[in-house]
């Protein structure tokens, strides 16, 4: 097997070939057919990517929202992890979007690591506040932190890190395989089927199954995505319809029609409730168990 072509990610294209060793795991998928890496434990060096990282000098960005019940619940143990793990020894901007900023928990940050709070009003559906992350990240994407970070990653909060989740991740744009479909066929996958709807797929359409909880790049292409996303939620709630996972399921309309230069496999975001899989080395992110009825109203 060849090495991918790294063409589609500018800022860290150069000599791809120290950095990626796809052959390492024999026993997965580690290119897309369209020449995008699907990195697994064991197929990229953690320090040459940090190497590389360094040498640019760049900030990296991470997202996160944190609304109603999901702040007490989640949010101390995901930036506390993410201090562990999360691009140590980069330049790190967390953006943390809740309608409490006085209740963001205080986090300790290591050097060259800070924390912005960001309101955001409260929506009502806990599916319009998934939904609505969409256009609170296109503004803020225009803003300060579309000044100031060259790539970010957006995630949910409901998860923790468990292992080193470095620069390896970054490219010019990253969409993260679905730990519960990774393995599923393609016709199963649950893409939205509805033709009423602007993130529909037709059968034989979608190339894998992404989870919203994690996806990222550059400025350019984080744009571009939410700007997609918003657009397409905003026809459909025109002809008064809702697609299967909200965002989710937009977010892979726009994997479909706009290749992501870089896939994580499902070790970047694993759920434990899933069991052992003997190609899961060593997950990065762990769901936490789904308590709908705790933090849901
Ligand atoms: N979220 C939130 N408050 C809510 C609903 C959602 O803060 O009331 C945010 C939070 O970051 C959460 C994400 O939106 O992780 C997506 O929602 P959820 O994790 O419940 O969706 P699922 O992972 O079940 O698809
Ligand atoms: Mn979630």
């Amino acid at each position: 097997m060849g090495v991918c072509p790294s063409a589609r990610m500018p800022l860290l294209s150069d000599n791809f070939t120290g950095l990626l060793r796809p052959w390492a795991r024999p026993e997965v998928l580690t290119c897309t057919s369209w020449g995008a890496p699907i990195i697994w434990d064991g197929t990229f060096d953690p320090d040459v990517a940090q190497q590389k990282v360094g040498q640019q000098n760049l900030t990296i960005g991470l997202t996160v929202f944190a609304v109603g019940r999901y702040l007490e619940k989640y949010l101390a143990r995901f930036l506390e992890t993410a201090e562990q793990h999360f691009m140590v020894g980069q330049r790190v901007v967390y953006y943390v979007f809740t309608e409490r900023p006085a209740a963001v928990p205080h986090v300790a940050l290591g050097e060259g690591r800070q924390l912005r709070v960001e309101y955001v009003a409260r929506e009502q559906r806990w599916q319009d506040v998934s939904m609505e992350r969409m256009r609170t990240l296109h503004e803020a994407l225009g803003g300060r932190l579309g000044r100031e970070a060259h790539f970010v990653l957006c995630m949910d909060v409901d998860q923790h890190f468990s292992g080193p989740f470095g620069p390896e991740a970054l490219a010019e744009s990253v969409a993260q395989l679905h730990a519960w479909h990774y393995r599923w066929p393609r016709w199963l996958l649950p893409f939205e089927r509805d033709v009423r709807s602007a993130a529909v797929l037709a059968p034989g359409e979608g190339d894998f199954y992404y989870h919203a909880a994690v996806f990222g790049g550059s400025m350019a292409a984080l744009r571009s995505l939410t700007a997609h996303c918003v657009q397409a939620m905003r026809r459909d709630r025109g002809r008064g319809i809702e697609a299967r996972w909200h965002d989710e399921s937009h977010l892979n309309k726009f994997f479909w029609l706009h290749k992501p230069a870089k896939v994580l496999s499902p070790e970047f975001c694993w759920s434990p409730e899933i069991g052992e899989r003997a190609e899961i080395r060593r997950p990065r992110l762990l769901w936490a168990p789904k308590e709908y009825a705790l933090v849901r109203d």
